[in-house]
């Protein structure tokens, strides 16, 4: 009797062990799933910090560019066919056509990008969009918001950079990387690329061309990343407006928000169509 008192007591107490055991177990996991969800919520915290810091620099950057002029890339147009050197390339349009593109650079901006695509759809008129890579792949939705609504799309590398500046092997990494989140992005591998600034060689034009891509230029550019004003970009842009242009401006720039509307009316009424890019050269 008093062996299986015994025997009773110690299976009482390694069962009490047991649940004690269980107990602290589960609490402790509680208190662990506690700090990992605080870890993740200040994980999300810090990481949207760092994103908006990134995008602050970002647009910074983009907006200290210094673009070629137009008389330079004529200059280089030159240069090449004195050369013999033809890349594939397009300066213009059909000069015989009352046609112009208007291309807006360096988005899609979260802020910018939805305006934008309201207006060109208030007027019914289609652009074309030279997208950064970076910013493509944390806006996906603008991407494809200008895709449906019949936008062409062309790549402007994966982090805007200067492509004289870096290594030839890291020009083609560049253009790749935009060319496969765009195509992730929107089932289509794009086919229209816009070196940042406009500044390329040989090696960018070759490389470019290798991995597929038309190099699109410009013929009109009012330098409105630096906020010259809404009346200059309307001035400089009027005053360069010719058959087969094709106009530079920039996604995320108030200003050229805010002149566009006079701009497009009055290339309307002077019968001007807007054509796309892919249009224009499907045209030419
Ligand atoms: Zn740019």
């Amino acid at each position: 009797m008093k062996i299986i008192s015994q025997i009773k007591l110690r299976y009482l107490l390694n069962l009490s062990a047991l649940i004690c055991m269980t107990a602290v177990i589960i609490l402790l996991e509680s208190f662990s799933t506690l700090a990992a969800t605080d870890k993740t919520q200040s994980d999300i915290l810090n990481n949207a910090a760092d994103l908006s810091t990134k995008l602050d620099q970002y647009w910074q950057n983009a907006k200290n560019e210094v673009y070629k002029s137009v008389l330079e890339l004529i200059a280089q147009d030159q240069s090449e066919l004195e050369k013999n050197l033809k890349f594939s390339k397009l300066m213009h349009g059909d000069t015989t056509k009352k046609q112009i593109a208007i291309t807006f650079d360096d988005g899609p901006h979260p802020e910018f990008t939805p305006k934008l695509l309201d207006l060109l759809d208030k007027y019914n008129i289609k652009a074309t969009f030279f997208l950064v890579g970076e910013m493509a792949e944390k806006n996906p939705e603008l991407v494809r918001a200008e895709v449906a609504a019949g936008h062409s799309i062309g790549n402007h590398t994966f982090h805007h950079v200067n492509l004289k500046k870096i290594p030839e092997s890291d020009v083609a990494t560049e253009i790749k990387a935009c060319g496969e989140v765009l195509e992730n992005i929107t089932g289509k591998p794009p086919h229209l690329f816009r070196p940042p600034g406009g500044d390329y060689d040989k090696s960018v034009a070759l490389v470019s061309e290798a991995l597929g891509y038309k190099m699109i230029l410009w013929t009109d550019d009012p330098g409105d990343y630096l906020n010259p004003g809404d009346k200059v970009i309307e001035r400089k842009i009027l005053s360069r407006i010719d058959n087969g242009g094709i106009i530079l401006v920039h996604d995320g720039i108030q200003q050229t928000l805010d002149v566009l509307p006079r701009i497009i009316e009055h290339l309307k009424n002077e019968g001007y169509e807007f054509v796309t890019i892919d249009q224009m050269l499907i045209n030419k």
